[in-house]
């Protein structure tokens, strides 16, 4: 039985309300502290591969989500060039049979109001938002033995209560997120896929997005120097430049869909190195722990996979320092793993010339359910007790 009663959370967005959620379940209580007066539509699409959707099914929102996303036949990897299929990994059916639990994609707005509702409902959990928290010094008291977890982003502001915590640093790519809808999307546009296109030093990623009746469309480009302060999130007239260049000499197609795009979202991509998470009373998780760039999708999934271990470990803690200390590790090793396949994804996306040839051959002689398998150990992931 946990000597641990309570919490208080620090951010509610995808890692703090999940942890809510699955703190509550064991019995902990969770009071989550929110710097937004409001619930917003902040981001754009995310996909959710099993390893995440598995915890939100056991927190008992499998049926909610369903009604809000979809469920993708196939994951593609497609020429940025002549858009031809490269390879394709099967979802839809075969991923719930092959990692028990579906693989969605939908509004980052439609699962943080899912979380939220499902927190709102449960008497262990409390939310308040419009309280920005700017050190421990903030963070109302509450009883002696009390945990704060900091799931405050990115920009987190209590990563330096942490020492050894490190700050997120620009990693030379820079995200462009745009919506097209379905009645305006060009018909290369698939509604049954996730789709990688693949290029020289860029990649763009497309997938439906049924409550936006819209494609979500991410393009990524490599940048050496991080925009300078002030930019506008829009981008200017330099950037839009050098999204166009980045993608120029891709199939028209592409290029059309990125000149066409009315206001696209610039988001420089950032990413924690490898620092402390915890000092032994104050536990950083999502991305104020581990930021990392989308290469492998799964930012908000390792968020998900942090909630419902970290509920884990402290139901079975007898002391706080330890459980956090052992939440660390294993999570360390787990998110190291991830890191290291986003990784490889950004070298094999973003290949050219003779490596491309050497990527496009070697995928080619790839049947899908061997390349499903490379995902077992990623997709099938179980959270230990
Ligand atoms: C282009 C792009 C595409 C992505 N695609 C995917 C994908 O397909 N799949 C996937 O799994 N992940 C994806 N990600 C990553 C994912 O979006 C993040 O990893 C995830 O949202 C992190 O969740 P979080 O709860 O840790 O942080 P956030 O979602 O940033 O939440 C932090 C919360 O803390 C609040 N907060 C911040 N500071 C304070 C403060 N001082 N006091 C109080 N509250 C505060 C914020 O307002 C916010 O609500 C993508 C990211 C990008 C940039």
């Amino acid at each position: 039985m946990s000597s641990i009663k309570s919490t208080t959370i620090v951010g509610a967005g995808i890692a703090g309300l999940t942890a809510a959620l699955a703190l509550a379940r064991k019995g902990i209580a969770a009071r989550v502290l929110e710097q937004a007066p409001a619930f917003e539509e902040v981001g754009a699409g995310l996909q959710l591969s099993p390893n995440a959707s598995r915890v939100l099914a056991d927190l008992g929102l499998l049926d909610v989500l369903s009604t809000r996303w979809s469920e993708p036949d196939h994951i593609l990897l497609s020429s940025g060039k002549s858009l031809a299929p490269l390879a394709s990994v099967p979802a839809g059916q075969s991923a719930r049979s092959r990692w028990g639990a579906p693989y969605g994609v939908l509004h980052r707005a439609s699962l943080q109001a899912a979380l939220v509702d499902a927190v709102w409902a449960e008497p262990l959990c409390t939310l308040e938002t419009g309280r920005r928290i700017e050190s421990v010094r903030d963070v109302p008291s509450g009883a002696p033995d009390e945990v704060l977890i900091a799931a405050d982003g990115v920009w987190s502001t209590l990563r330096k209560a942490v020492p050894g915590a490190l700050p997120a640093r620009y990693s030379g790519n820079i995200a462009w997120r745009l919506l097209v809808p379905y009645a305006a999307a060009p018909p290369f546009l698939n509604p049954r896929t996730v789709t990688a296109f693949l290029g020289p030093h860029a990649h763009l990623v497309a997938y439906p997005l049924a409550e936006a009746q819209a494609f979500n469309i991410v393009a990524i480009h490599a940048q050496e120097d991080a925009p300078p302060e002030g930019w506008s999130r829009t981008g200017d007239t330099v950037a839009r430049m050098r999204l166009q260049n980045a993608f120029a000499g891709w199939h028209a197609d592409i290029g059309d869909l990125l000149n066409a795009a009315q206001a696209p979202l610039m988001w420089p991509l950032f990413g924690c190195p490898d620092g402390a998470w915890t000092d032994g009373k104050t536990v950083l998780i999502g991305d104020a722990a581990h930021a990392m760039t989308p290469f492998a999708a799964q930012g908000a999934a390792m968020a998900i996979e942090d909630a419902a271990l970290l509920a884990n470990r402290l139901a079975a803690a007898t002391d706080v320092g330890e459980a956090l200390r052992a939440f660390e590790k294993t999570r360390r090793e787990r998110v190291a793993r991830v890191r290291s396949r986003g990784a490889f994804n950004r070298f094999a996306y973003h290949a050219r010339g003779p490596a491309a040839l050497a990527r496009n051959l070697v995928l080619a002689l790839r049947k899908p359910e061997s390349l499903a398998a490379d995902f077992d150990w990623l997709y099938g992931y179980r959270t230990p007790d």
